[in-house]
């Protein structure tokens, strides 16, 4: 465009040819503007774009914290359940002593349970399978000299009702103070 209007000036033209390359170059000047316009335009546009990109990454993140948030609470939940399972067998052993009580107060295993007499050594209580220590070994609260620990004496004088409570279930007689 330069090099024709140098040559423009250069050689002698027309009004005609002047009014062609000034409509020209005002054309060009225009289509500079317009594509000076559809830069910036691009430029908003690829901002705008980077926002949403951003927006939706900080959603993303959002999520992904939500996420562990939810595991934390999974584990919190889990720990719980642990807990309440733990104490749920804990309490299952309870009733198996207490039914093992239970069934040897009233009889059932009247005829296993060792008498006093059998072993003097490494000894446990028939109800509750716990070594019997010195003190218990020594502790023959019914005449007929059955063994038990004093946990399982005091179950049965004072917690277990119904049949056998307060029984000696060596003998099925009534314990006496
Ligand atoms: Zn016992
Ligand atoms: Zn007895």
């Amino acid at each position: 465009m330069r090099a024709q209007q140098q040559e423009a000036a250069a050689e002698p033209l027309d009004d005609e040819l002047l009014a062609v390359i000034a409509a020209s170059e005002h054309a060009a000047r225009e289509e500079a503007e317009r594509s000076a316009e559809r830069d910036r335009e691009a430029a908003r546009e690829e901002e705008e774009f980077a926002a949403v990109l951003a927006m939706s990454l900080q959603c993303a993140n959002q999520e992904a914290h939500q996420e562990a948030a939810n595991d934390e609470e999974d584990d919190e939940m889990r720990q719980i359940m642990e807990a309440s399972l733990a104490a749920a067998q804990e309490e299952e052993e309870r009733r198996r002593v207490d039914q093992r009580i239970a069934e040897l107060t009233i009889g059932h295993h009247q005829s296993t349970a060792a008498p006093a007499t059998e072993a003097d050594t490494d000894e446990c209580c028939p109800l509750c399978m716990e070594d019997l220590d010195e003190s218990e070994l020594a502790f023959t609260p019914c005449p007929c000299g059955y063994h038990l620990c004093s946990f399982c004496y005091g179950k049965i004088r004072n917690d277990i009702t119904g049949a056998g409570a307060g029984l000696c279930p060596g003998c099925r007689k009534e314990y006496k103070d």
